[in-house]
């Protein structure tokens, strides 16, 4: 029996930069497919939302005179694409896949809506909802997090490129110990950069448990279903 039955997966866009610094890295995003492919196969129902910093982030064009707006639109656009490259990855192996869009561009994708997404689902394929929240001024994080109340996800899992949450990043410092489990209230008054402030509180505010764990560690997803014990639970 899988540890949770229906999932929000939440795929950053810079791990799907692998190796590569910019842009899409095949390498990983096929390992993404295959190992999502194999936790439908234990009988999960997936539901993805992507990120697109291997791209765009309106921020970064903010900061060389960008309008903010435009420059959060280009960011989701930037997930559309790397949707698209998920669905297709997926499909190519043999997974049904669907891309959503949150911002209107049929043929693309279909426009999303939660009813199309569970739909998808419960017919065995993967939900890929892209474009974020379809607003500025938002991240992909809270995306996420909206997503996954949403469909009723028992849990969102964090895939990120750390094995967890951190008592300080553990890129930067050394003596930074790991958490096997942290309350929501905790994250937020230690100031843990996990999630932005909106997307954590979202989960809070509506009892998303979150699972935080390295997704760039091939075999690590199958894991969290089996009920390893390799990244942070987040809690009420
Ligand atoms: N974005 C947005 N609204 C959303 C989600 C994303 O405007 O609801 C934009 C924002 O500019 C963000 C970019 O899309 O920087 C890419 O998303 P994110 O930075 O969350 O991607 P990740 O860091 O996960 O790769």
């Amino acid at each position: 029996m899988a540890r949770f039955k229906r999932v929000l997966l939440k795929l950053s866009g810079e791990s799907l930069q692998g190796a590569k610094g910019y842009g899409i890295d095949e390498t990983r995003l096929m390992q993404y497919a295959e190992q999502i492919k194999e936790i439908c196969g234990m009988g999960v129902q997936v539901g993805i939302v992507i990120g697109g910093g291997n791209i765009f982030r309106g921020m970064s064009g903010a900061k060389v005179g960008f309008d903010r707006v435009k420059g959060d639109q280009m960011g989701m656009l930037a997930t559309v694409i790397n949707g698209m490259a998920l669905c297709s990855a997926l499909n190519a192996i043999g997974q049904k896949a669907k891309v959503l869009t949150a911002i209107r561009m049929e043929p693309i994708g279909e426009f999303y809506s939660r009813d199309k997404a569970v739909e998808t689902m419960l017919d065995g394929g993967v939900a890929i909802m892209t474009a974020g929240t379809g607003c500025p001024y938002f991240t992909t994080d809270t995306g996420s997090a909206l997503r996954a109340i949403e469909i009723g996800a028992d849990a969102m899992l964090k895939g990120t490129r750390v094995d967890g949450i951190y008592t300080a990043d553990p890129e930067k410092d050394k003596t930074a110990t790991k958490f096997d489990d942290i309350s929501y209230d905790e994250i937020l008054s230690r100031g843990l950069k996990v999630m932005d402030i909106t997307a954590t509180a979202l989960c809070k505010e509506n009892k998303m448990p979150i699972y935080v764990f390295n997704m760039d560690v091939v075999g690590n997803l199958k894991k969290v279903f089996v009920g390893d014990n390799i990244g942070t639970f987040v809690h009420p």
